[in-house]
């Protein structure tokens, strides 16, 4: 192992948390979990390590040493870390005001990247993991020429993060959308089996794993709460689905099923209410999921929507690229937008300048929104 090949430098007194770089740190762990959970099985943390595993957990040592803690002497215990320290562990001390204090990178039942980890690993000069997904979608749009297959296949994409064989014989299969979109998916990775079954998620769709790593017994009494789903915040009235055949099926890669399957309902939710009130809205390329809204006034009104967990590094990610509108409607689920603190993390974030421009909503609130945005608009022009 060399996981002791960073240097002892001058330490601070015991029990002192070292100053700075936590949060670096624990940004530098969520791009090493995301894309260590891409190439191997998690099971099996063989040496050498990859380079990019390697130097994280170099530069962890480092960072323990500094603060005179004990290191992680191997990858599985900086994975086992990555799973028990949060972002406000001492060693990170990440503000409150940037990500969830317990929020960790590694889910306690899951034993797989959290979908917060993902969001810290997009906050970057790169992109990350949600820059990957938004780049599939510009090559598949390039690929599909006109702007209607583009939307099949997106949809495609978007209400079917699994495909299973007997799928193929159902009335909505489309053979001409699936050679567009096949090469997105792969075959189901051996770690989200259990006794050799695929576990699906009613809710959200999405891989789900057992608690106690077997394969449930349904009925009344199967215990829903035991599981793990990629959405993570699904309700568990009821137990996982079984598909018993999981060579016959075949899963879309992880950016897209985080930043694409899982937004998706309540961008269906969005469109509906905009349908509902007779908006018009076109797509917008680019973002992962954005409307530019016909009608609504003087200016332009986009929407986008989000699934994200960590409202900070939304505002920051909406505030690090160009506006694309006048003033766009920030669209996300009601149960995070309810949830203590999200919208004010949201728009402290922000800078003064966007706060007018940029504003949280709901599929609920969307429209009543819109209706007062045009008022004050009006009032202005
Ligand atoms: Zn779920």
């Amino acid at each position: 192992m060399r996981a002791g090949a960073a240097r002892r430098t001058d330490r601070p007194g015991r029990g002192e948390a070292p100053e700075g770089g936590g949060s670096e740190l624990f940004r530098e762990l969520a791009c090493m979990v995301a894309a260590l959970a891409e190439i191997q099985g998690l099971r099996s943390f063989a040496l050498p390590y990859p380079r990019f595993a390697q130097q994280a957990l170099d530069r962890t040592v480092g960072h323990c040493l500094a603060a005179g803690e004990t290191p992680p002497r191997s990858l599985p215990e900086l994975w086992e870390w990555c799973r028990t320290r949060p972002a406000d562990d001492r060693l990170f001390a990440v503000p409150a005001a940037l990500i969830t204090p317990d929020t960790t990178l590694v889910h306690p039942i899951g034993r797989m990247p959290t979908r917060s980890c993902l969001e810290v690993a997009s906050h970057g000069s790169d992109g990350g993991v949600a820059a990957h997904a938004r780049a599939l979608l510009g090559d598949l749009e390039a690929r599909c020429g006109t702007a209607e297959r583009y939307r099949q296949c997106r949809k495609f994409l978007a209400r079917h993060p699994v495909v299973h064989q007997q799928d193929r014989f159902g009335p909505s299969w489309s053979k001409a959308v699936w050679s567009r979109v096949k090469e997105l998916y792969g075959p189901l990775p051996e770690f989200l089996l259990v006794d050799g079954v695929f576990l699906r998620c009613p809710s959200c769709g999405l891989p789900a794993l057992s608690r106690d790593g077997k394969v449930p017994v349904l009925g009344p009494s199967a215990a829903a709460a035991d599981f793990w789903c990629e959405g993570e915040e699904c309700p568990r009235d009821d137990p996982p689905e079984l598909i018993r055949e999981p060579e016959q099926a075949w899963i879309l890669q992880r950016s897209l099923r985080t930043f694409l399957a899982l937004p998706h309902r309540t961008e269906e939710a969005a469109r509906d209410a905009l349908h509902h009130a007779g908006i018009d809205h076109e797509a917008l390329s680019g973002p992962l999921s954005a409307y530019r809204l016909g009608d609504t006034g003087p200016g332009v009104v986009d929407i986008e929507v989000y699934d994200r967990l960590q409202p900070s590094l939304l505002a920051a990610h909406l505030t690090d690229r160009a506006p694309l509108a006048d003033r766009t409607l920030v669209v996300v689920p009601v149960t995070l937008a309810g949830r203590d603190g999200y919208r004010e993390a949201f728009t402290d974030t922000l800078p003064a300048l966007l706060r007018n421009r940029l504003m949280l909503t709901t599929p609920v609130d969307l429209v009543p929104d819109l209706v007062r945005t045009r008022r004050e608009e009006k009032g202005d022009a």
